[in-house]
């Protein structure tokens, strides 16, 4: 049990140093060394900005919610390692093709069970004992991606477990989907547009998410409630309204 404790504790410590240092690098890149350059890229909303406050509040919620994914991530290498899982070691039987798939499969199911888990979070009663936590940032930032309540960090990825033991998926392809979502999370909070303004016109590439799309919902609270794509708003009538003018004017003025 010790021994479990103490690899708890180093995975915990370099998952949260190296998260951290992560968005702090990137809040002082946005913020601070390229804030000039980046200007009419900021999304306007009606947030004023992160005070010092709503960072206290972010990092410690944050500090928080790693200890979930830490508990979680080893839980499910402790019953891999114990044959308890299906995980396959490898791309698996279908090659480079099938982890694609079974890549883009996980995103869409991702997707969809944020978008539910979301839409149930903003009922009154849940919103106002557990989402609020997230709500408390406005204007978000980097440090705004996992600032959330203990009982979110547990519903959202309550999928990872069951799947992880009843699904024949390849480990790598499992691992790479959580990389990727760490990224999109930390670009849905950057407070900037940085996908380029021709991104909205393109067939497959505008039913992706950006940065406008989620600084919106922390704006105005209702709708745009997926965290990848725009597809399950759209199909069941979330969106915001003016998202693509909002995103076009997330960007400088042509010459
Ligand atoms: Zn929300
Ligand atoms: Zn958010």
């Amino acid at each position: 049990m010790s021994r479990w404790i103490l690899s708890f504790l180093g995975a915990y410590v370099g998952q949260a140093v190296g998260t951290l240092a992560l968005f702090g690098l990137v809040f002082l890149i946005t913020r601070r060394w390229a804030a000039r350059a980046l200007e009419g890229r900021r999304i306007i909303t009606r947030g004023s900005g992160s005070d010092r406050s709503q960072l206290f509040h972010e990092i410690g919620h944050t500090l928080v919610v790693f200890a979930v994914g830490t508990a979680q991530a080893m839980a499910v290498q402790t019953l891999h390692e114990n044959g308890e899982t299906k995980l396959i070691e490898g791309l698996g039987p279908w090659g480079l093709g099938g982890a694609i798939g079974a890549f883009v499969g996980l995103i869409l199911f991702n997707d969809l069970w944020f978008y539910s888990v979301h839409r149930l979070l903003h009922s009154p009663f849940l919103y106002k004992h557990i989402h609020s936590v997230h709500h408390r940032s406005i204007d978000v930032n980097p440090f705004s991606s996992y600032s959330f309540h203990l009982i979110e960090a547990i519903l959202v990825t309550g999928w990872v477990l069951p799947a992880a033991m009843f699904i024949p998926f390849p480990l790598p392809v499992l691992m790479f989907t959580q990389g990727v979502g760490l990224a999109n999370n930390l670009m849905a909070h950057l407070g900037y547009e940085l996908l380029p303004r021709w991104w909205v016109d393109v067939p497959i590439l505008r039913w992706s998410n950006s940065a406008t799309f989620h600084s919106m919902h922390h704006a105005r609270f209702k709708g745009n409630y997926g965290l990848f794509l725009r597809v399950w708003d759209r199909l069941f009538g979330t969106e915001l309204d003016q998202y693509e003018e909002t995103f076009a004017r997330a960007h400088p003025p042509k010459a």
